[in-house]
């Protein structure tokens, strides 16, 4: 008797490459039995007609610990969401935080970036994620170079956060240009290479043209791991190539053939989201390197364009206001999607409203039951991955297996093989493995968000488990039950 069965999906096996109809019983959070035989269950899900794929892994969301942005993840099938990018600080306050109030399971890197925040301006987040309190943080984390004492004293913070179970580190360096140098960096990282970890990056460019061309930041970064020993998480990487994707992407696999443990990550997205003061958003910087003006730039809260006097009166007052920008064109947007090695991550940011917002705990978001109308933000928090499956639909992008695999088991089979022993049962619809299991029709499953309704819930995903548990059921989302787990590396001191 199994606690739940699933009956007769399509199941779908990306690390095999399984693909028939099958019974899936789940026993215990985990996956007991894949049969044609016919399963008893306490509970049970009609999967006829539909897909029964892992649940999708998210690496990249600034909402893994925001009540409605996890619900919106969630909604799109996402069963695991990350913040590899920006990362956790302190580690056991975020970890801490989340326990018996996840909905997907979570977990973070140690960020760079709110250590610097740390030890520059004595800033800590209430809650963990930088990216909910921008608000309230200055600039030194962004502009300050670190003398080589500070610089021990932030890799020294580091190695704490991996002691405590933060799965690699994360650095933006493209928030702090001409804050983090080289050296620094390095010396960060060798730390990531010393636990048989990884390093994540936001590469320092985001430009088509030299000297700040969008690939030489990312050799920056490829170059830094390499000489430590580090994995590397390059995320969002069109945003910072632009048109030269493929010869980025043709890059990669060459340095992985050549024994490199890298992966890139993209959103299904010609546009980003951000925080205003970002540097590769000066009007120097907009202009020369993604050849973008003002016009290109949106006030989330107003859901405006910008104006130059608006730009410089936020600036001054509210230099974290969140926005949306525009980067690259589409047909790149979708080269990147379909190249098979990058995986997806949705750079989800948490949700704002019209008065740019604090929740109770003075976070930088939404209360968790806001209608969608009123939460504005990028639709990339809604509908990153229902949005491929979508694409791979409607314009033959690629086929149902590899949208299956670049949502779901090509990062966790990059975390596995970068110390994340947790992943290796996950992201596969196999005996033995979690019950993480998201079920749709391929048919129809389909983002809904758009810049103008930016939370949007997507659809044609009926079905969500998390560790044997439905969190999603008939395309409604169960309330009150909390069955994320920590995704978390030992805990050494
Ligand atoms: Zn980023």
């Amino acid at each position: 008797m199994y606690d739940l069965v699933i009956a007769n999906g399509r199941v779908m096996d990306p690390e095999t490459g399984f693909d028939s109809v099958a019974n899936v019983g789940v026993l215990d959070g985990q996956i007991a039995a894949i049969s044609t035989d016919s399963l008893d269950g306490k509970d049970w899900i009609d999967a006829s007609g539909l897909v029964v794929a892992p649940g999708f892994v998210d690496g990249h969301s600034h909402s893994s610990n925001d009540w409605f942005g996890v619900k919106k993840g969630i909604l799109d099938g996402r069963t695991t969401q990350l913040d590899l990018e920006a990362g956790a600080w302190p580690v056991d306050v975020y970890y801490n935080r989340m326990e018996g109030r996840a909905q997907a399971n979570y977990g973070a890197t140690v960020g760079h970036l709110p250590i610097r925040d740390d030890v520059f301006s004595n800033i800590v987040p209430n809650t963990g994620n930088l990216f909910l309190e921008m608000w309230k943080s200055k600039n030194q984390w962004s502009v300050r170079t670190a003398t080589n004492e500070e610089v021990e004293i932030i890799v020294n913070l580091a190695e704490t956060g991996l002691k405590k179970g933060a799965l690699g580190i994360g650095t933006p360096v493209g928030y702090a240009v001409t804050g983090i140098s080289a050296y620094e960096l390095n010396r960060v990282w060798a730390v990531a290479g010393k636990y048989k970890s990884f390093a994540t990056v936001h590469g320092r460019f985001s430009s088509k043209s030299l000297p700040t061309e969008g690939m030489l930041g990312i050799l920056e970064a490829i170059g830094n791991s390499r000489v430590v020993g580090a994995g590397l998480i390059v995320h969002h990487y069109h945003a910072q190539v632009l048109s030269q994707v493929e010869e980025m992407a043709r890059l990669v696999d060459d340095a992985n053939a050549n024994g490199a443990k890298f992966i890139l990550e993209m959103y299904p997205y010609t546009f980003g989201s951000s925080i205003l003061m970002a540097d590769y958003l000066h009007p120097d910087n907009y202009q020369n390197n993604m050849g973008h003006t003002y016009e290109d730039i949106t006030l989330v809260k107003t859901m405006k364009p910008l104006t130059k006097e608006i730009y410089e009166t936020e600036l001054r007052e509210n230099p974290g206001a969140t926005i949306l920008f525009e980067h690259c064109r589409e047909e790149d947007m979708v080269k990147a999607m379909a190249w098979p090695t990058v995986c997806i991550g949705s750079d989800a940011v948490p949700y704002i409203d019209a008065d740019g917002c604090h929740n109770e705990e003075g976070a930088t978001t939404v209360p968790y039951d806001t209608p969608d109308e009123e939460a504005h933000g990028h639709p990339r928090g809604a509908g990153t991955y229902a949005k491929v499956f979508r694409y791979a639909r409607e314009q033959k992008t690629m086929p149902l297996m590899t949208a299956v695999s670049k949502t779901s088991y090509l990062l966790c089979k990059f975390l596995e093989d970068n110390g994340v022993a947790q992943m290796a049962k996950k992201g596969r619809i196999k005996v033995g493995c979690d019950a993480d299991i998201t079920i749709f029709d391929p048919e129809t499953i389909t983002d809904n968000a758009t810049r103008e309704n930016g939370a949007a819930a997507s659809s044609g995903i009926p079905h969500v488990i998390v560790n044997g548990i439905p969190i999603v059921r008939n395309s409604t989302i169960v309330e009150g039950v909390y069955p994320g787990r920590p995704i978390r590396n030992p805990i050494l001191e």
